[in-house]
């Protein structure tokens, strides 16, 4: 979740790929959900909740880019949190169905009153987690998401265990989160999460947003990502959570070398662990995070027991 600076009621978040920042423009159906929004949010009683990751879209050129990025009208779309309907209300324009999942009942609410002439789009009360896609959407859907930081990486978690329900998904994270998904072995940001999101989709980031597009104005910088689902090739669903047991594990104690971390988490005699890693072709000085997943996959299938169970 972003930490939020106070608003400084500047609007024309610009954005820094270069695309045109000034005054208000767009659509009539942007324009209505992306204007006005704190007299918005006072008018039904909702001051932004971090808790909730609460930063609303005020620039309509973001939303109009980001609603651009799902071209198919007939392709299916499930919003994760859309809040007042900045991305809701371009989304549904085309007359496509929707489901819009919100936590918050009195935005989900008004966002009901605002769709109710768009038959195709409708509201889901709830926690997305909670949620199944089968139950949201007709056929396999593309997610779309200004996402609460602070359920980003059970979100993307959530995506990618929709049995192929979720057949892609345009989100907006933080910049420095949305670095740990594409961070390379070895650096400081490649983590549990980087070899998770590798294991099952692939990611590729799309622009940069400032904070001056949202309300409250968060500190940090964002992105709009794509993530398509997709298992890792060669692998399969046994060993992508014996990986993601192992990666885990392995990378629980970020100061503790690859075998030590692992004796630890896994409860195995540190001579028998070094006896795997050797097999596996993987130094025992080793951290976890200097791993690859083709390295991970490798330990895996090393394991003395067989495949660790997910
Ligand atoms: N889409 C809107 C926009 O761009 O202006 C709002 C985005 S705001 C960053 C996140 C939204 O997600 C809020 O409306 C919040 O109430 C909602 N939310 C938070 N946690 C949620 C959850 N677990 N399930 C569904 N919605 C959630």
């Amino acid at each position: 979740m972003p930490r939020l600076a106070p608003s400084s009621g500047s609007r024309g978040g610009l954005l820094r790929d270069g695309s045109p920042r000034g005054a208000a423009g767009g659509s009539a159906a942007g324009g209505v959900a992306t204007s006005g929004v704190p007299a918005a949010l006072r008018a039904i009683g909702v001051r932004p909740s971090r808790r909730l990751g609460q930063n609303f879209l005020i620039d309509p050129r973001v939303a109009e880019r980001i609603a651009a990025l799902v071209e198919d009208p007939k392709e299916p779309v499930i919003e994760i949190g859309p809040g007042l309907g900045a991305l809701t209300m371009l989304l549904a324009a085309t007359g496509r169905e929707l489901t819009a999942v919100e936590l918050d009942l009195r935005l989900a609410e008004a966002l009901e009153t605002r769709l109710a002439p768009r038959p195709g789009a409708r509201v889901v009360r709830g926690d997305i987690l909670e949620q199944r896609a089968e139950d949201l959407v007709s056929g396999p859907a593309t997610v779309v998401a200004n996402l609460p930081y602070s359920i980003t990486t059970p979100a993307l978690e959530w995506i990618v265990r929709q049995g192929g329900r979720i057949r892609r998904a345009v989100l907006m994270v933080q910049r420095e989160y949305a670095q740990r998904l594409s961070a390379k072995p070895g650096g400081k940001e490649h983590g549990s999460i980087t070899v998770f999101l590798q294991l099952h989709a692939e990611v590729r980031v799309l622009f940069r947003v400032s904070p001056g597009a949202f309300h409250p104005r968060p500190e940090v910088d964002s992105v709009v990502l794509e993530l398509m689902p997709r298992p890792y090739p060669g692998t399969t669903a046994e060993e992508r959570a014996s990986v993601e047991h192992l990666a885990r594990a392995g990378m629980g104690t970020r100061r503790k070398t690859l075998a030590n971390a692992l004796a630890r988490a896994l409860g195995m005699e540190g001579a028998v662990v070094r006896a795997w890693l050797a097999a596996a072709g993987v130094e025992s000085e080793r951290r976890g995070e200097t791993l690859s997943v083709d390295e991970w996959i490798a330990l895996s299938k090393w394991k003395p027991s067989g495949p660790v169970a997910g």
